[in-house]
């Protein structure tokens, strides 16, 4: 098959972990070519552009660390930066270190196959172009598959379907709309409350209830971003010495040891942080099921506060352990529940039969719709790898290999597959910590 390019590495995506690679290869001289299937750089924040879409990973540390130049150069607007500012920042990175140049846009790996008479990988892409090179880099992100579930009927639907994870580029009006949002995990649990301000009716599909803390995401001030740029260093070295690359100290305090008190007040500071952090209140309270416990009652007080009807707090109340799943982070989640123009429909209840040409059959109910949200989440972690055709030695395919599970060495290596480099895939710490720490 005759051979396009000839390069010592390629790189496949073009988000956090791309953009990084291709700057650091290029300083280290070496001759790469980058592929990504957008029009552009951004990886998860180039596709995911629904209403409300937000890092819940505080703004100033998920951005690069690799060079206190840029460092000073970003002014970041908010405490938890929205996706267009997020995507606004890669593509300033991309632009400021040339790395666009190396990048084929609107292209997508379909195959890459070990060649072992020459020792490298012949990648090709959806427009046949055939690229050889020793090292193949897979920068194609732990959330980039969309999973679009297999309801029967889906396609019948004669309104409008979106995917939270493939949102259109203009922005989409839901004005005097009847839209079901299906998913409550941080996707919808984001996109819901911006539904919920234009829609005539919102009912909302919930399959399992999340755990849900409020960002308290709020502009960040002058004054403040001097302070922080002033201490950005101790941030960063706190960041790398934490469990998750951030600047948090982990189970910090002994329940035990507390008072009655004492217990409240480290919950409602915990709390008043926002976000995934709160379980990480104390020392083993994802371990003692009363610490846990006394977590979760917490948590129910808290919602108390804001549901008022007790059978929708009832079934928006998860029925395991905080913490045990990724806690969301929502801003005004829980508040669009008091709504009259707002419908919790739990599934458990009353699953989803079909979708028809006019709406959602549910096993008890039948709901008239203008548009159907699916905010249903990812083929995680491997996904992205095993959906392009990758043949190891032996012609062995990746798909077939991890068929049993999934085998790496650190997440970054596979055996049987020489050279192959996952930068974020199954066993890396990818979406477990903030990977836009990078040194
Ligand atoms: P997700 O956490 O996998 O949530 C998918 C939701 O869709 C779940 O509620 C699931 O219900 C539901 N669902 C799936 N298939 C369904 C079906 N056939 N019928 C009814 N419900 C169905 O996906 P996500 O919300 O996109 O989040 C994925 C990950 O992306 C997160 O863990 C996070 O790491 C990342 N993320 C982060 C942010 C942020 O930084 N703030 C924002 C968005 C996403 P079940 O739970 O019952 O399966």
């Amino acid at each position: 098959m005759a051979v396009d390019a000839e390069v010592e590495l390629v790189i496949v995506g073009a988000g956090f972990a791309g953009i990084y690679t291709a700057i650091h290869v290029e300083r280290a001289g070496l001759a790469f070519k980058g592929i990504e299937a957008a029009a552009g750089v951004g990886g998860t924040w180039y596709w995911n552009r629904y209403p409300g879409a937000r890092c819940d990973v505080e703004s100033i540390d998920y951005s690069f660390s690799f060079d206190p130049e840029l460092e000073t150069e970003w002014r970041w607007s908010e405490r938890y930066a929205t996706q267009p500012e997020i995507l606004k920042y890669l593509q300033y990175v991309a632009k400021r270190y040339d790395v666009n140049k190396h990048f084929t846009f609107n292209e997508k790996v379909t195959a890459a196959h070990w060649d072992p008479q020459v020792e490298q990988w012949r990648v090709t892409t959806n427009s046949g172009e055939t690229i050889r090179c020793r090292w193949l880099i897979m920068a194609t992100g732990p959330l980039s598959v969309p999973v679009v579930p297999d309801i029967p009927g889906r396609e019948s639907f004669e309104g409008q379907s979106y995917l939270t994870s493939e949102w259109p580029k203009q922005p989409v009006d839901f004005s005097n709309k009847r839209v079901a949002v299906i998913g409550t995990g941080s996707s919808g649990i984001q996109v819901v409350p911006e539904i919920a301000k234009q829609a005539q009716h919102l009912y909302v599909l919930q399959r399992t209830p999340n755990y849900s803390v409020p960002a308290f995401n709020k502009p960040i001030k002058d004054e403040e971003w001097q302070r922080e740029q002033e201490s950005l260093r101790e941030r960063r070295q706190v960041s790398w010495q934490s469990a998750a690359g951030s600047p948090w100290e982990t189970f910090s305090k002994n329940y035990h040891a507390l008072s009655v008190e004492e217990r409240e007040n480290a919950l409602e500071e915990a709390w008043e942080r926002g976000g995934v952090l709160f379980s990480k209140t104390f020392d083993n309270q994802m371990v003692d099921p009363e610490i846990n416990e006394a977590a979760i009652d917490f948590f129910k007080k808290k919602l108390a506060e804001v549901v008022k009807d007790p059978s929708v707090r009832e079934k928006l109340t998860p029925d395991y352990a905080i913490g045990t799943k990724r806690i969301c982070t929502d801003s005004g989640y829980y508040e669009v529940f008091n709504r009259d123009d707002v419908t919790l429909v739990c599934l458990q209840d009353d699953p989803i039969e079909k979708v028809e040409p006019q709406g959602i059959r549910t096993k008890h109910n039948f709901y008239d719709l203008d548009a159907i949200v699916y905010a249903t989440g990812f083929d995680a972690m491997t996904g992205a790898l095993t959906s392009i055709d990758i043949r190891g030695r032996d012609g062995r395919s990746l798909k077939d290999a991890w068929q049993e599970g999934y085998q790496t060495y650190f997440g970054l290596g596979v055996p049987g597959f020489p050279n192959l480099i996952t930068l974020n895939g199954p066993g890396s710490p990818s979406v477990f910590a903030n990977l836009a720490l990078t040194s």
